[in-house]
């Protein structure tokens, strides 16, 4: 890279979905780790998962997880491949036997497909749904079959940016929770504990492609009646330290920088203050110009994926033009919703959403 391209590379503000931005620190440590693994001569791609040098960063990786997420005892961290979408179909086979029922909350994409798979193993019902509306609200009353082995949420809806603000209506249910926490995990405080199971494709808040966090309250497994094939079995996981195979090495160490970089900045509690404070400047600016037009309801507005179009589609392109002018990076909405999405993880700056909301505003009143 020349000096004018590393220039352009630091002027960049990423608000892509996923894989998402992660801390510079945690970009200038791994990095280094590559070359030269904490001093041991030889780089983090090249070191055996069952060794003095990767034993640590695992150990370190799930106290952080666990710490972060006040954990009980009866709840274990595991680090685990195949994303999230493997977690669609891994849990309802250790959770849901062909004659039980699992309920489930249908808010958008992915819980459409969390859906499809957990009917492949048992009985589903879906106790609401917002999808007459194009996913743009979050249901907020529902009944749910008592009988049910468990109840799933997706607790922000990535693709449509809407998120579950309350989670009353699920603890009141006293029904074993399984969340997919994919995109909003460790954005904001939470009673971890309340969850019998969280899932997490590592890529949009906690680290790089390839890794899975799941954290799953060991009472609750090995009470289906099915054989589970070893890899599947959460409880083969739990007794191998996640280490049953090969695990993403890499990526787990990604994970655990930011976590401990997490950690530094004074954990969730004021992660979310700052995410507060970035969605407050971003959703702000959208509501002052009816330029902008959000996609859905504003009581359930996502802190994390910000959907908007513009009122005359016909000024989207020359938006969008831009924004890339600009170095707004991944801002293009997903193709179910169209206009825009920007995501403000937590290791977005305040000073990237200072900058989108400026090229916002200069361009709402150069069309005013
Ligand atoms: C991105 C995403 C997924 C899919 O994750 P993969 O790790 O790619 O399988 C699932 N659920 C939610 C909420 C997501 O945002």
């Amino acid at each position: 890279m020349n000096t004018a391209e590393q220039v352009q590379k630091a002027t960049k503000h990423n608000f892509g979905a996923g894989p998402g931005i992660l801390p510079k620190e945690v970009f200038e440590e791994a990095s280094q780790a590559v070359l030269n693994f904490n001093n041991s001569g030889l780089s983090i791609l090249e070191i055996g998962h069952r060794t003095k040098l990767f034993q640590p960063v695992m150990d370190e990786a799930v106290a952080l997880a666990k710490e972060l997420m006040n954990l009980d005892a009866d709840h274990e961290v595991l680090f685990l491949q195949g994303g999230a979408s493997t977690q669609f179909y891994q849990v309802p086979m250790n959770l849901l036997d062909e004659k039980a029922v699992a309920s489930f909350t249908d808010t958008g994409v992915w819980a459409t497909k969390a859906i499809k798979e957990a009917k492949l193993f048992g009985g589903v019902e879906v106790v609401c749904s917002s999808k007459e509306s194009n996913y743009t609200y979050i249901p907020k009353k529902f009944d749910v079959n008592p009988a049910s082995v468990y109840l799933h949420l997706t607790s922000n809806n990535t693709i449509f940016g809407t998120q579950w603000q309350d989670f009353t209506p699920f603890y009141e249910k006293n029904l074993p929770l399984v969340a997919d926490m994919s995109s909003d995990i460790l954005s904001r405080q939470m009673d971890f504990n309340k969850f019998d199971l969280i899932y997490a494709g590592a890529q949009k808040n906690i680290g790089a492609a390839g890794v899975t966090m799941v954290v799953v309250n060991k009472n609750i497994l090995g009470k289906v009646s099915r054989k589970l094939p070893t890899m599947v079995d959460y409880r083969n996981h739990i007794e191998n330290g996640s280490m049953l195979n090969t695990p993403p090495v890499f990526a787990v160490y990604v994970c655990m920088l930011t976590l401990r970089w997490l950690k530094s900045k004074g954990g969730v509690a004021a992660i979310e203050k700052e995410n507060d404070r970035k969605a407050q400047l971003f959703y702000d600016t959208l509501d002052s110009f009816p330029i902008f037009k959000g996609t859905t309801a504003k009581e359930d507005r996502s802190k994390m994926n910000a959907c908007f179009v513009m009122e005359d589609p016909a000024l989207e392109k020359e938006f969008a033009a831009i924004c890339e002018q600009e170095g707004m990076v991944g801002v293009k909405g997903h193709r179910s919703v169209g206009g825009f999405r920007v995501s403000m993880y937590n290791a977005l700056p305040y000073e990237s959403v200072v900058a989108l909301t400026d090229v916002m505003r200069n361009f709402a009143i150069s069309k005013g």
